[in-house]
Order: structure tokens, then C-alpha cells, then sequence
């Protein structure tokens, strides 16, 4: 029996003689991109008010960034984020506390020590307010109970504007939960540029439209449990939605006070300046043209929408009192772990190998400087630093590098004659180079390599 898997069934034709093909049990079995995976990962585990593992917007933006533009993988996705866990959880019973059972946070409070206290006292959120006096413990618990809460709403009020806006033409805010999430993380998503896009855009909807995503709301806030301001949200929801259904698509709104109708100038003649402030104009004349009942419903009830409930629903956690505590958003604690700075490394490596080896030979007073005593790689690199232009000629390189290695020249005999253990020293050191994504052979000229990076970046 045989068993294997390929790509695509026109691998299996190509590497197979046909009669072996024939008598083959072939089965079709499709997976889903990696990226689908990220997105079910997110909203199914971690945007959950049920998860009790909160990240901070530039944290995600930062693991999904390294998904998305590095490597699409699934399994080093979740190795970051078990890797943000641990570090948000090992050695900080503070951190511990908050996301234990209600039952048990008192008892876990009061086995802290008098310094773990003070930490508390010291975190930027809490704004130096908060003080070790009798009631420490009970204002301590509270604050936590707030900022839980505060999450909660949060997560409710995500998943509202996603139904609101995901679908919008160029999706001004994205079109995935984890998209809306950094941002609504980082400031209030209300106040974003973005969202007052989609508000204008929203405003185009016609009623149908506008009435299914109201239902869809209608149905997340219905599944929420225990919880008052979801219950208050509901009932001004459907409010909305009565007016919104007995509102007329074609009766016009009569205006108390009529503006005076300006009569449109031309445009023609006249300078960008005033050009574009006459367009201003007309826009503003259109804009109080007489509206339809269901437009001024429209209008009214998005803009009540937004300023009501998703105000209060979307206040970002991270402004709250003790949310370092809860949510993990220490950005430059794992960006070194996660990914590492090899080329840092690299480039230490190179310009100074004593860094690593520790030997006595190689010691610089300044970092141009360039010993016999260096590794090939390291001689090669430094050489190719100086080189001036992107193409650098193999040959002069070579030179260079035999004048640093090679024995002292006392006579000039040889010139011409190259010692093939230099040579090949030094062309192993240039395919290291190659290998390490530093240089690449040239288009343009045979015997040139091309420089793919300048110093240190
Ligand atoms: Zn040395």
C-alpha cells in the first residue's frame, strides 16, 4: 500500500505512468487558506466576552502583521499567542487575580505582598488615585469588576458595528472582527476618520438594507444575557426600527424654515480657489434639498445609533483604570522574542565577530577596521560595505579579499596567478552571503553581484 498527497491531481498524471494512475484510489480533499483559520481563531476564541485572555490592539495588529506578510502560519500564530500568555500570566499574581473566579479574588488579594500592593498604586491607569487605605481591597475589586464589564460591552458593541459596516464598498474600517478590534482598541472607533466614511456611506443604504443589519442587531443584543445596557439598547433599537418601517419612501419632509435658495453659478472662469469654495457651496445647497421621510429617518436614527449606543458600547477598554492588569498589549516585551532581529544579529556578526568569539585577535578600535584573523564571511562583508555602487565587480572583490588574507606580497612575481585555496575561500564566503539574502548574482553584468542591502538594514 502507497499512500501519499499532492497539490494538485495534474502532479499525480505527470509523475505516474497512466496505467499506475488507473489503478489508483484517488481521493479530492480541499483545505481552507490559513487565513480563513485566522480569522475563525479570532472570532471564535479569542473576541469572545468568554475568553479570559484580552489582547491589546498593537499586539494583535503585530502578530497578525507577521501572519499575513511573513509566513501564514497558523502554528506560529498560536505560538505567539501562547508566548503573549505566558508572559502576561508567569510571576504577576496581579495579572492572576483579575481574570480568577469571583469567589476566589478575595482570598488571592489578601495573600499579596505589601510591594505587590504598591505596584498597583504605581500603574499608569489608575491615574496615582488609587490609594492603600482600608478600602484598597474593595476599590481594587470594583475597578476589576468595572473594566470586565466595560470588555463586555465592549465585545457586544464590536460585533454591532462589524454587522454595520463590514460590508460597505472599500470597507472603510475592514471587513474582519480582529480588523475593528485593533482600531477600537487603540481610541474610540467613533471618532475615527474611517467610521465617519462609513456613517456617510450608511446613509446611502436603502431601506431594506438598512432594516436587515437593524435586524441582525436586534438578534446579537437579544442573545446577550444579564446585562441591563444591552436590555436599554434593545428596546431604543427597536424604536429605530418602528420609525424606520412606518417612514414613507416617497412623502417629502416640509422644513419648518426653507432656506433661500441660492441660484448655482457657474463654475466656468474663475480661479481653483474660489472654484473649489463655490463647489462647497452647491454641495451645501443640495445637501438642503428636501428629504423623504424615510432619508430624514435614515439620517436621525444612524446618527442617534452612533452617538446612543455605539458611544457607550465601544469605550476601549484600554482607557480604563487597571487594564494593564487584564489586557496584554506590552508590544516591545515580545516583538524581539516573537521574531527575533537576525539581521541585527547578523550585522554584529559581521562587523564585529570579537562580539561572539571572544578572541583576543580581532579586537577593533573603530568598525571599519578589518583583520586577517576575521571569519571569510566577515572579511567579504565589510569589503562589500565599501563598495560605493549596488553592482560590485567579483574580481576587484576578490583582489581586495586576497590583499587582507593572501601572505604579505614582497614580490610581484605572481600577480596574475590566484591561489585556488584563497579563491575558493573566498567563494565560499560570497554564497554564504548569496545564501543569507545579502547579495545576488547581477542581471546586468556576468562577472557583478548585486547588493541587496545597505549597512545595517
Ligand atoms: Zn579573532
Amino acid at each position: 500500500m502507497a499512500i501519499g498527497i499532492a497539490t494538485s491531481i495534474s502532479n499525480l498524471h505527470n509523475s505516474l505512468p497512466h496505467h499506475v494512475v488507473t489503478k489508483l484510489k484517488v481521493k479530492m480533499f480541499v483545505s481552507e487558506a490559513s487565513v480563513v483559520f485566522l480569522n475563525n481563531i479570532m472570532d471564535q476564541v479569542f473576541l469572545k466576552p468568554d475568553c479570559s485572555f484580552y489582547l491589546g490592539g498593537r499586539i494583535l495588529d503585530y502578530v497578525t502583521e507577521v501572519f499575513l506578510y511573513y509566513n501564514f502560519s497558523i502554528k506560529q500564530f498560536i505560538e505567539s499567542l501562547k508566548f503573549c500568555l505566558i508572559e502576561h500570566f508567569y510571576r504577576k499574581p496581579l495579572n492572576c487575580i483579575c481574570v480568577a473566579h469571583e469567589s476566589a479574588q478575595e482570598a488571592l488579594f489578601n495573600s499579596l505582598d505589601k510591594k505587590t500592593l504598591e505596584e498597583i498604586t504605581k500603574l499608569r491607569s489608575t491615574n496615582y488615585k488609587l490609594k492603600i487605605d482600608s478600602n484598597f481591597k474593595e476599590n481594587f475589586l470594583r475597578l476589576i469588576r468595572e473594566l470586565k464589564a466595560c470588555i463586555n460591552d465592549f465585545y457586544i458593541g464590536l460585533r454591532v458595528l462589524h454587522i454595520l459596516v463590514a460590508d460597505l464598498p472599500h470597507s472603510p474600517l475592514g471587513t474582519k472582527l480582529r480588523e475593528m478590534y485593533c482600531t477600537a482598541m487603540k481610541k474610540h472607533i467613533i471618532d475615527d476618520t474611517s467610521y465617519k466614511t462609513c456613517l456617510q456611506l450608511l446613509k446611502f443604504l436603502s431601506k431594506d438594507d438598512l432594516l436587515a443589519k437593524f435586524d441582525k442587531i436586534i438578534h446579537v443584543l437579544k442573545n446577550v444575557k444579564n446585562n441591563q445596557r444591552t436590555k436599554d439598547a434593545l428596546k431604543i433599537v427597536q424604536s429605530y426600527v418602528k420609525s424606520l418601517e412606518e417612514s414613507h419612501l416617497n412623502n417629502l419632509v416640509i422644513e419648518k424654515e426653507k432656506p433661500k435658495e441660492k441660484p448655482k453659478e457657474s463654475l466656468q472662469a474663475i480661479s481653483r480657489s474660489q472654484f473649489k469654495k463655490k463647489l462647497m457651496e452647491n454641495v451645501k445647497n443640495e445637501d438642503n434639498q428636501p428629504m423623504t421621510e424615510f432619508e430624514k429617518a435614515r439620517s436621525e436614527t444612524l446618527d442617534n445609533f452612533t452617538e446612543i449606543i455605539l458611544r457607550q458600547f465601544l469605550v476601549p477598554p484600554t482607557t480604563m483604570p487597571l487594564n494593564e492588569l487584564l489586557i496584554f498589549d506590552d508590544l516591545p516585551s515580545i516583538k524581539r522574542k516573537i521574531v527575533g532581529e537576525d539581521r541585527a544579529a547578523q550585522y554584529t556578526a559581521f562587523i564585529n565577530p570579537q562580539h561572539y568569539l571572544c578572541c583576543d585577535c580581532c579586537e577593533l578600535e573603530f568598525t571599519e577596521q578589518i583583520f586577517k584573523t576575521m571569519p571569510d564571511i566577515s572579511i567579504v562583508y565589510k569589503l562589500h560595505l565599501e563598495s560605493r555602487f549596488d553592482q560590485i565587480n567579483i574580481y576587484d572583490w576578490l583582489q581586495k579579499f586576497i590583499s587582507i588574507v593572501g601572505p604579505s606580497q614582497n614580490d610581484n612575481d605572481n600577480d596574475d596567478d590566484i591561489d585556488p585555496v584563497l579563491q575558493s575561500r573566498f567563494v565560499r564566503a560570497l554564497n554564504e552571503l548569496q545564501h543569507l539574502g545579502y547579495i545576488r548574482p547581477s542581471k546586468y553584468k556576468a562577472d557583478h553581484v548585486q547588493r541587496l542591502t545597505c549597512g545595517s538594514c
